[in-house]
């Protein structure tokens, strides 16, 4: 069970005490709130008890059957939310080189990894911390938000410091103990399908972060594992509409990492877009075949911008303020 209270909150200390009379293991969260996270069993009516006391009892993602939907917890106002950048934070240069042509274009968030998540151990990993402040530095010269992976709760701090968004890969949507301690911060969150999660393991995934007081949730439906190996991933369309409606928050696609080959990328969006995703997640790159990672799935600059043209004629999108 998981319980969040403000930081000055004096619920918080009759919440503890409690816990510590019952002699109940319990782990705190600490950061722009508080987090509880209650260990062993707990009985009706130590719930009920508790249930009193704690002042904002975290709402559920999943909505029950009849229940009105409920408005988007992040304001789009209707506009498809635009996430572009590098697979991996490479350099100040090509941050740089990215992100002028990104913000010139109008697109408002940019990607990049600097924890990045590899299969093989003796991989690129990222450029950690030094990616990190690069990434913020760069994105505030060019007035643009930064989306970034958190892999650890280790990391919590130096990305939350960081990110306007965080990222929960793929990887890591089953990782509860990540998932609780985001409850803690106030930034919106970015959660990624894992690769093998059903949709109703997806939404609770979501309902950690939510019930430790997070509401601010985006999910982003990247792509499943099928017995089809010529794609990456397949990216489940029918999940977009699905999960919008179990839950009421917005959901993007990352099809890049679904098409893992950059000359699909461009049916993958509009596919997405039709079938109702509140936007995109896509990976560019000013010289792919040289990329540290995901050069293959990742489009040029000028690629980025043919499709974001024909995207916007298409009325899939709108073109932002910022165009030229
Ligand atoms: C990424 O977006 O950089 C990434 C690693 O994606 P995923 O977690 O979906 O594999
Ligand atoms: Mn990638």
């Amino acid at each position: 069970m998981i319980y969040n209270f403000g930081l000055d909150s004096p619920a918080f200390t009759e919440f503890v005490k409690i816990l510590s009379d019952r002699q109940c293991d319990y782990e705190v969260i600490r950061r722009d709130k508080i987090v509880v996270r209650l260990f062993g069993q707990v009985d009706d009516s130590l719930r009920q008890h508790l249930d009193r006391i704690s002042e904002r009892p975290g709402k559920l993602v999943i909505k029950h059957e009849g229940e009105a939907p409920r408005s988007e917890e992040m304001n789009l106002s209707g506009k498809k939310m635009i996430i572009a950048g590098p697979c991996a934070i490479e350099s100040e240069e090509q941050i740089d080189e990215i992100a002028r042509f990104l913000s010139h274009l109008g697109i408002r968030y940019l990607r990049g990894g600097a924890f990045k998540p590899r299969t093989n151990c003796e991989s690129f990993q990222g450029l950690g911390r030094t990616g990190l402040r690069l990434m913020a530095d760069t994105a505030a010269r060019h007035g643009m938000k930064v989306v970034t992976e958190m892999m650890d709760r280790s990391q919590l701090d130096d990305v939350a410091e960081h990110a306007d968004i965080i990222q929960v890969g793929s990887r890591n949507m089953f990782n509860y103990s990540l998932l609780t301690a985001l409850g803690a911060v106030d930034k919106p969150v970015l959660l990624k399908r894992g690769m093998a999660a059903t949709i109703d393991e997806w939404v609770h995934a979501a309902d950690y972060i939510r019930r430790g007081g997070n509401e601010n949730i985006i999910l982003c439906e990247r792509g499943i594992r099928t017995f089809e190996p010529r794609t990456r991933f397949t990216l489940d369309i029918l999940a977009i509409p699905l999960a919008k409606r179990l839950t009421g928050l917005p959901v993007i696609a990352d099809v890049s990492h679904a098409a893992g080959d950059r000359s699909l990328v461009p049916p993958l969006i509009r596919a997405a877009l039709a079938g109702g995703a509140d936007g995109i997640m896509v990976e560019v790159h000013p010289d792919p075949d040289q990329a540290l990672s995901d050069g293959r799935q990742s489009l040029t600059l000028e690629g980025f911008e043919t499709l974001y043209h024909e995207l916007a004629d298409a009325r899939l999108l709108e073109r932002s303020a910022g165009m030229p």
